[in-house]
Formats: structure tokens, C-alpha cells, sequence
């Protein structure tokens, strides 16, 4: 990567304005930016969202993966358009050192990074330098707790978190200065039938304790059940705001190959 000093780029335009179409090419602050990991190779990938009006949890997004049949792999598969390959910023940051480092921070402060579970959330941490992970600003995490505790294997369509994942999620979370910070938690009882109450106090304030050492601006929980007055009345000077929200839960995993998760 070289300095593309002669381009009429910097010698046109001030930084002023060139930060302005950097913002406009890196960033996107109305749409999430899912990070997610490719199962082909495992690989942590990113991809604007494409489903916001979904009445599903932004955890099972089409933006995932559109569940179709796959005989060879003998079942259902998700098919997804390559994260990351349309949107053409890496290619901009990629161009000239000049532009990679003044654009860089754009990229991370200025988007609203968004997690499928804490697994992808430390994945990602592990592959950015502190620098870029503190410049992040805006940050969701969808996730869901499955009983029995702590969770089996993760599933595609529910990603569950596991306490030694959550604990150490929040914890990377201590000390960033976010201006926005939201969870979506699902519980997911299991089967359809039963009730999404059965999520008991105990689990409930284990879930929600590590979160009241966060800050951030704007910092709210959405779940999907009403808390009790108990719970509520434990969390009542937290930081965050709980938001009681209804969603469709799909209870159909595609099986076989998964491309994304
Ligand atoms: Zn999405």
C-alpha cells in the first residue's frame, strides 16, 4: 500500500471534505453492521443489514442466511450473498496509506457494529487492534439463554451464550466510551408450547448483574418476556433501560450445511 501523494484527491479537495466521503462510502449510522463468522472457513465477515422490518429477532435476519434445500448436503442449507464483497470500503482503505489512516476511525466510530451472540463479539475483538475496538461508539448484541445453564452446543438459529462468554463480553465492554449500547434477549423456551415465562428470577438477575458496571449514552435491554417486580425492583437504579418487546420466534433451524453463523 503505497501514498498516493500526486492523487488530486488531497490536492482538491480539503480534509474537511474528504472525511465527509469517507463517511459516506465507510459508514451507514441507520443500518446495523453484522459481523458474523462464514463457516466455510471461519472467518469473521461483516455485512450491512438487508431485513430491518423482519418480525423475527435480529438474530435470526435473513441477513444470515436464506434457508433453502440443499440435497447434497441432505437437508436444508442458508445461503447467504457474500458478507462484506458489495459494499467496496476495504477496497477504499486499501488504496493508499494516506486514505487508510485518516478514513480508519470512520470505519469503527462511525458505524453501528452489531453481534450475533458474545462468541462473535470476541472473535472480533481478538482481530482488531485495542486502538479500533475503543473507537467504537455504537454497539448491539442479539443474543438468547437457553435452560438448561449453562448452554449445550450453539445453534444456528438461536445463538446461545454461555456464562464464561457473557461475563467475559461485558467485561471488554467496561470502560468504552459508546454513545449507543443495546441488547436484544431472547428467551427461548423449548418447544413453541411452552411458556416464554418460564425464565426464572435467579437466571434472569445472573443475566442482567454484569451489565450494571456499563455505561454508554443511550444503553437499553430489549427482551421478549416481562420481568417480575422483584427483578425489576433489584434493577431500578441501573444504568440501562429494560424494553419489553414481542417477537416471532422461528422454530425451524435449516439443517445440513450452514454457511453463516
Ligand atoms: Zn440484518
Amino acid at each position: 500500500m503505497e501514498i498516493q501523494h500526486q492523487s488530486p484527491l488531497f490536492r482538491l479537495l480539503s480534509p474537511d471534505l474528504r472525511l465527509c466521503i469517507y463517511e459516506m462510502i465507510l459508514s451507514d449510522p441507520r443500518r446495523l453492521m453484522h459481523i458474523m463468522i462464514f463457516a466455510r472457513d471461519l472467518k469473521l465477515v461483516h455485512s450491512w443489514c438487508h431485513d430491518e422490518d423482519s418480525p423475527l429477532p435480529i438474530c435470526q435476519h435473513l441477513c444470515y442466511g436464506h434457508p433453502y434445500i440443499d440435497r447434497d448436503a441432505g437437508g436444508y442449507a442458508a445461503q447467504i450473498d457474500l458478507p462484506g464483497s458489495k459494499d467496496g470500503f476495504v477496497n477504499l482503505l486499501l488504496s493508499c496509506r494516506r486514505i487508510y489512516y485518516e478514513a480508519l476511525e470512520i470505519l469503527y466510530k462511525n458505524n453501528i457494529f452489531h453481534f450475533r451472540g458474545s462468541p462473535r463479539l470476541l472473535a472480533f475483538h481478538k482481530s482488531i487492534p485495542t486502538a479500533q475496538w475503543q473507537a467504537i461508539r455504537y454497539l448491539h448484541m442479539s443474543t438468547t439463554f437457553k435452560p438448561p445453564w449453562p448452554n449445550e452446543a450453539e445453534l444456528w438459529h438461536f445463538p446461545a451464550d454461555s456464562w464464561e462468554d457473557w461475563d467475559e463480553t461485558c467485561a471488554l465492554l467496561n470502560g468504552m466510551q459508546l454513545k449507543s449500547l443495546r441488547f436484544d434477549i431472547a428467551h427461548v423456551p423449548r418447544s413453541p408450547s411452552f411458556p416464554v415465562e418460564e425464565m426464572g428470577d435467579k437466571a434472569m438477575i445472573a443475566i442482567l448483574e454484569p451489565l450494571k458496571m456499563l455505561e454508554a449514552e443511550n444503553f437499553e435491554v430489549e427482551i421478549n418476556f416481562r420481568l417480575s417486580s422483584a427483578v425489576e425492583k433489584y434493577f431500578k437504579d441501573a444504568p440501562f433501560a429494560v424494553v419489553f418487546k414481542k417477537r416471532t420466534l422461528s422454530y425451524s433451524p435449516p439443517r445440513g450445511r450452514i454457511r453463516c453463523r
